[in-house]
């Protein structure tokens, strides 16, 4: 099937040089109250979220992204990006650092969890507030971009580090700086040796697209090899503009994957799942993770259950290709790290012998050979660099 891409529904008030200028977008960001009555209807729910003020995660969403929310207050992007009265209630488990950050958190702004690469939160401004946010013990605090003093701790660090080869550029969102910003910052990581990858982990894509303009390619080209790690979560976040934007980083050599997060009443069901990863697939795009919602504060009605996850991942094996299928996983809270989510097929083992039950309820046995047989082979010119991937964060 060839998929099609709807326009953002843009009101007739804007210009479209307006619309389709990212900078434009963020100047007119709804934050408030009042921002919001003006483009929707609110509840009751939501009307006693924004009197919370200052106790409530930060609001704010683009007008873009707003266009894309019906006024049913059920409508999955209005979930996403509206608070809700739920924030406030005592949850199953609320943790204010679900991922354990604060605790690999060896110089300003890098999070060292993972032994070859770090986190580099260059900013903690996002252009909208997704309420399931992971990181709201620093996203949205509104300190911009890294102070200069800590920028040359951060730098330092990753420099005196040799093991480290991957650095992810994460926030808030990365490509909320400028692209002189992001140039300098793209420039002194590559100026590091041992600095393989880089990954720029965002949301713009999907909540601002025009933010992929031609001269931002060009400085992620310039810096190659620069991985973009976007994160949609929904089939109706795939407008025409998102489609384009999406197509621009793949045309210019940029590899996207996508990362989403399951979400309760949102985009938990197989149907759904499977529209998003197939359109993602189309333009070019892996889906990569298939996230867990974390236990982050005021998440717990975004929530689904691991059960539900993996009924939906069981549905989908066998329907939907090994490119279309991201991986189910599970960050274990206190930075336990990630932990695949599998259905398990093997319903019996004896000995050598495994025995199955496949997606479509063919049985059959895999004979595994003895271990005396098993022989490895000569990696003697490899060995030196597996050992030092493994000592690398000592
Ligand atoms: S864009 Fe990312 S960092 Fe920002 S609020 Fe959304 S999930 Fe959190």
């Amino acid at each position: 099937m060839k998929f099609t891409f709807p326009k953002s529904p843009k009101p007739d008030s804007v210009s479209d040089s307006d619309w389709n200028n990212w900078t434009w977008q963020l100047r007119q960001s709804l934050k408030t109250q009042s921002d919001f009555e003006k483009v929707f209807t609110l509840t009751d729910n939501e009307r006693v979220a924004f009197s919370k003020g200052k106790e409530l995660f930060n609001i704010r969403t683009t007008p873009y992204y707003a266009s894309l929310a019906g006024d049913d207050p059920q409508d999955s992007i209005r979930q996403i990006l509206m608070p809700q009265r739920f924030e406030f209630e005592d949850g199953l488990q609320q943790m204010l650092d679900p991922l354990g950050e604060r605790k690999n958190n060896p110089a300003p702004r890098v999070i060292h969890r993972y032994s070859d690469r770090v986190l580099f939160l260059v900013t903690d401004i996002c252009s909208v507030y997704c309420r399931f946010c992971t990181r709201k013990h620093f996203t949205g605090q509104e300190q911009a971009f890294i102070r200069n003093d800590e920028y040359e701790q951060a730098l330092s660090y990753i420099r005196s580090h040799p093991g480290i080869r991957e650095v992810i550029l994460s926030g808030g969102d990365p490509l909320t700086i400028s692209d002189a910003q992001l140039d300098r910052v793209l420039g002194d990581l590559r100026s590091i040796d041992h600095v393989e990858i880089i990954r720029i982990g965002t949301r713009m894509p999907v909540v601002c697209p025009m933010r992929v303009t031609d001269e931002l390619v060009a400085i992620l080209r310039k810096h190659k090899p620069v991985f973009l790690m976007s994160h949609f979560n929904h089939p109706n976040e795939l407008t025409a503009e998102a489609a384009a934007a999406l197509e621009k980083f793949v045309d210019n050599g940029v590899p996207v994957m996508n990362q989403m997060v399951l979400l309760n009443g949102i985009n938990n069901h197989p149907a759904i799942v499977q529209a998003l990863n197939r359109r993602l697939v189309y333009l070019r795009v892996k889906p990569y993770y298939m996230f867990q919602c974390d236990p982050s504060q005021g998440t717990d009605h975004l929530r689904t259950s691991v059960e539900d996850s993996l009924e939906i991942q069981k549905e989908l094996w066998g329907h939907l290709s090994g490119l279309a299928m991201p991986n189910l996983s599970v960050d274990i809270p206190n930075g336990g790290g990630k932990t695949y989510l599998v259905p398990n097929f093997q319903v019996a083992q004896e000995g050598l012998v495994r025995k199955y039950v496949g997606w479509d309820g063919v049985q059959a046995e895999y004979v595994s050979p003895a271990a005396k047989d098993i022989k490895k082979p000569d990696a003697s010119r490899y060995l030196a660099e597996w050992e030092s991937l493994k000592a690398a964060k000592s």
